[in-house]
């Protein structure tokens, strides 16, 4: 179920196993996703898709204005390519891989257990049978059973592709974090913070995004725009043109499924955004070829496994003890993190970018094992001036309710 980036993912993998799919969605699978993907080089060159990308940056920076003493000023050169998926090209290559499967534009709106069997009944009136059903729908999907969480944190951010009066980052850069606060008055800088996410387009066109890693309640749109605006207009950049304006509300912090529900999910119902970064697509096209291998051997094996089983099985797969302990760190991070003011941000980034590459990099990725991971933070840790440190065991006063 689904027609977006884990669907495709997902489908293309079942398809090459030789199961028997059908696929449901909404709306057609070639339809263009809203969103843009970004990803860092690297984790595409280690799949081979590296051609899969519409934009590269080898300029790649952050700022973190003057967080630690004076070196924050200067840009942090994070030495490392960053890309933009072209997306109808993703798209394509995964679509092409699904073969000649049948997609059926409906919406599911009901799902349960007929026997060894799953039914989805869709609004059209039709329904479909199938030994597993896996729900790739997103992280509103109402199907999918979870812990009930107080506080969801929310990436949120607003952003513009355009034309600017003089260029809003270098020709050819990538912006990773633009944390610099000097456009902020004294009351706006005890708001929540935000950072600038920002990259060269070429042909005189950039996007700018004005960006909360992760609140709870989020930051609103007209907030992000506001701040946006005022970052550009303190650096002498007015907006020329708007070709593209982009809306992002995503939960940073979703809790994992039960692991013991009957229906299988993948991607943003299954919880797979990274916590810390908000990114999954990299972890779609490595963590799919898995499950799709392991449960076309689980199916052909044991043809009188019914749903319940199967779907366990999958659970398993898709979220073992190693992930589920990663995950549980990174949502212990992202909730001291969210504890962090204006300051403490700046100051905690600026020092995470001083770890050796691998290590933030594959933090980010999500790729680290278990024990490198916590030595990762271990480090990160000692790393830190002492007021970060207190931050990180026992949380900034700040406030964030998350
Ligand atoms: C604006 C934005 C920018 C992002 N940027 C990045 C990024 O740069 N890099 C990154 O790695 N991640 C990014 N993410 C995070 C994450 O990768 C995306 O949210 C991603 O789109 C989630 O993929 P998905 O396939 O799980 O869900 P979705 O993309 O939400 O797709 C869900 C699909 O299910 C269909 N559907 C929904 N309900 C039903 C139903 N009842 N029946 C049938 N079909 C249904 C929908 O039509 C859609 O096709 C971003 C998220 C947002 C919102």
């Amino acid at each position: 179920m689904g027609a977006g980036p884990a669907a495709l993912c997902i489908v293309a993998e079942l398809v090459e196993q030789g199961l028997s799919v059908t696929a449901l969605a909404s709306h057609a699978p070639d339809k263009p996703w809203p969103n843009t993907y970004g990803i860092w080089a690297e984790e595409l060159e280690s799949l081979g898709m590296a051609s899969l990308l519409g934009h590269r940056w080898t300029n790649t920076v952050s700022f973190f204005g003057n967080g630690i003493g004076n070196e924050g000023k200067a840009p942090v050169n994070h030495d490392f390519d960053y890309g933009l998926f072209d997306q109808s090209a993703l798209q394509k290559a995964l679509l092409r891989r699904c073969g000649e499967l049948l997609w059926h534009k409906e919406t599911a709106k009901d799902i349960c257990l007929q026997g060894a069997n799953t039914e989805v009944i869709c609004s059209s009136g039709n329904s479909y049978k199938a030994r597993l059903v896996i729900d790739a729908s997103g992280h509103r999907s109402p199907f999918i059973k979870r812990p009930h969480y107080e506080s969801i944190a929310q990436q949120s951010a607003y952003g513009i592709v355009g034309r600017f009066t003089s260029p809003p980052v270098d020709n050819g850069q990538f912006v990773l974090m633009d944390f610099r606060p000097d456009h902020l008055t004294k009351e706006e800088i005890l708001q929540p913070p935000t950072f600038l996410y920002a990259m060269d387009f070429g042909e005189d066109i950039f996007f700018v995004e004005e960006t909360s890693l992760a609140f709870s309640p989020p930051l609103s749109w007209n907030t992000l725009k506001e701040r946006l605006h005022s970052r550009l207009s303190h650096r002498g950049v007015e907006i020329v043109e708007v070709i593209h304006e982009e809306y992002c509300l995503f939960p940073m912090n979703l809790p994992l499924p039960y692991r013991n529900q009957p229906l299988l999910a993948f991607g943003g119902a299954a919880s797979m955004v990274h916590p810390a970064s908000g990114y999954m697509v990299g972890a779609l096209l490595r963590r799919a070829p898995t499950l799709a291998r392991k449960l076309a051997k689980y199916m052909n094996a044991h043809p009188n496994w019914d749903s319940k089983t199967l779907a366990r099985k999958g659970w398993k797969v898709l979220w073992p003890l190693e992930l589920v302990q990663r995950h549980r760190l990174y949502q212990y991070g992202l909730k001291r993190l969210m504890s962090f003011d204006e300051l403490y941000l700046r100051q905690f980034f600026a020092t995470f970018f001083r770890l050796p590459r691998e290590d933030w990099s594959g933090f980010l990725a999500n790729t680290l094992p278990l024990p490198r991971l916590l030595m990762v933070m271990l480090r990160l840790f000692f790393l830190s001036p002492k007021k970060i440190k207190l931050g990180m065991i026992f949380g900034a006063s700040n406030s964030n309710k998350y």
